[in-house]
């Protein structure tokens, strides 16, 4: 290959973990042959397609790149942005392969792109450019519930979803699972509670996951627990957003800097993410709100305790490595670190949270939303009111018995059964907790592992390589 022109096709620090796997010729027990089949995509569609808008006939190029069927249907995001380009789509589908294996999550990679500025076009024009790109898919089985999954990324959303599902529908209304032929859909179309938050949620559990083990905390040189952790977020879209909302209101993080497009947002004392992102809704720009400066991703280079890069993929390189400050970076974002800055940040000691762990949250959220779509039944909704019962008469019980009152705060905690929300969010706490401790110990156990995305790495591919073997090849 199709193994070099993966390489060669998007220079990022996860190219750069492969690199320094082979070179190092650490043995994962796996073997050779088998791990080039790994680093191979399998396929990728290219498709042009016209659409008559705005009286006259404008052409676009998507992409669906599928990496790996070792398990079925295969997963990954489809992104609306101008620079899509083939190698950064099968690297992007590459990664989601070692995402969802990370993650244990049955699905293999792929990714998808269209090569569009949505700014420029109306939601109408976007709905019929979708549902034509969802026409061009369809007729090959590039989506599916039981084939080819897509999920928002870059530049598409819930909006997007619930067109691509709509047009699937009517092209298959026979087909019983048709709502899960794509995830991250609006609740009222198949979604389900927790997805839209989901891998901004995900970067909280992970940082959370992480600071709570005390032997890689201490690494950082960091004291121990987020609270007043200064953070600096690149990005306020919906990762960067949610990410930056549930550390500064739930674990009493100062988030201190956010930079966007237009300019940045400072406050030493602590950006209100919340009115920000409002103000971002309704102005389209963070000029004019409280704290801002012309800088952009200068500020990279600020003095803090963690770095999330948010936003897009290169951000930090060669240029900028050596002035970052923070001794923790959580990749919210895919492939937001150069090989080379990746280097470079390793021999300052710096510790990198990559994002086939970090931002994995998202994928993880959309397995249990395809689950729910096959089942055809919200979570929760068959035992919640039995739980509750249960608990309820428990509490009876125990008051009954002791003659003392159950503390009233304590009660409603006790008798509450699961909502679907709660359900999702237990799912992906225990998914980003569970997987933290499995990256750790590999890192952890071998002095030639020696960063988080390499011990990542080698867990990803083991899995992979297991499935393979177990299916013959
Ligand atoms: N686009 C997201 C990612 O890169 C989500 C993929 C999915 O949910 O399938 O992980």
């Amino acid at each position: 290959m199709a193994r070099k022109a993966f390489l060669t096709s998007i220079r990022t620090s996860f190219e750069q973990a492969i690199c320094t796997l082979e070179a190092l010729g650490h043995d994962i027990g796996v073997d050779k042959g088998l791990v080039n089949q790994i680093f191979s995509a399998n396929s990728t569609y290219v498709v042009r397609f016209g659409v008559r808008l705005r009286g006259e006939m404008h052409t676009f190029t998507g992409y669906r790149s599928v990496h790996s069927e070792h398990f079925e249907p295969v997963k990954g995001g489809i992104r609306y942005a101008p620079n899509v380009k083939q190698n950064e789509v099968e690297a992007l589908a590459a990664l989601m392969s070692f995402k969802c294996a990370l993650v244990e999550v049955p699905f293999g990679g792929a990714k998808g792109g269209l090569v569009i500025d949505p700014r420029k076009w109306s939601e109408g024009e976007l709905e019929r450019i979708t549902r034509r790109f969802t026409q061009e898919l369809s007729k090959r089985d590039l989506i599916s519930p039981s084939q080819n999954v897509p999920a928002p990324d870059i530049g598409t959303g819930e909006r997007e979803m619930a067109w691509i599902a709509d047009e699937y529908l009517k092209l298959h209304p026979a087909e019983l699972n048709a709502w899960a032929c794509v995830t991250g859909k609006p609740i009222s179309r198949g979604g389900i509670e927790g997805r839209t938050e989901a891998t901004g949620r995900g970067i909280q559990y992970a940082l959370r996951a992480f600071f709570d083990n005390t032997r890689d905390l201490k690494k950082t040189g960091l004291s121990s627990g987020l609270a007043k952790k200064r953070v600096i977020v690149q990005g306020l879209g919906n990762v960067g957003f949610y990410a930056a909302l549930f550390l500064s209101t739930e674990d009493d993080a100062i988030v201190t800097h956010v930079i966007e497009r237009s300019g940045s947002i400072v406050n030493q004392n602590g950006i209100n993410i919340q009115k920000l992102r409002d103000y971002i809704n309704t102005n389209g720009t963070v000029e004019g709100f409280p704290g801002f400066v012309p800088e952009g991703t200068k500020l990279l280079e600020e003095q803090t305790d963690i770095l999330i890069p948010a936003a897009k993929e290169l951000v930090i390189t060669e240029t900028n490595a050596s002035s970052i400050k923070a001794p923790l970076i959580v990749e919210a974002a895919n492939g937001p670190i150069s090989a080379e800055a990746d280097k470079i940040l390793l021999d300052m000691g710096k510790i990198i949270i990559p994002d086939m762990y970090a931002n994995a949250g998202g994928v993880t959220v959309s397995y249990f939303e395809w689950i729910k779509n096959l089942s055809h039944i919200r979570f929760g909704r068959m035992q919640r009111r039995v739980e509750e019962a249960r608990f309820g008469a428990l509490i009876e019980g125990i008051t009954s018995v002791t003659g003392a009152k159950f503390p009233k705060h304590l009660e409603k905690r006790a008798i509450e059964g699961g909502k679907e929300i709660d359900l999702v969010r237990s799912g992906l706490e225990d998914t980003m907790r569970s997987t933290y401790e499995v990256i750790s110990e590999t890192w952890n156990s071998h002095q030639d592992i020696k960063d988080l995305r390499m011990a990542a790495m080698i867990v990803a591919i083991k899995r992979i390589a297991q499935s393979y073997s177990s299916m013959g090849i």
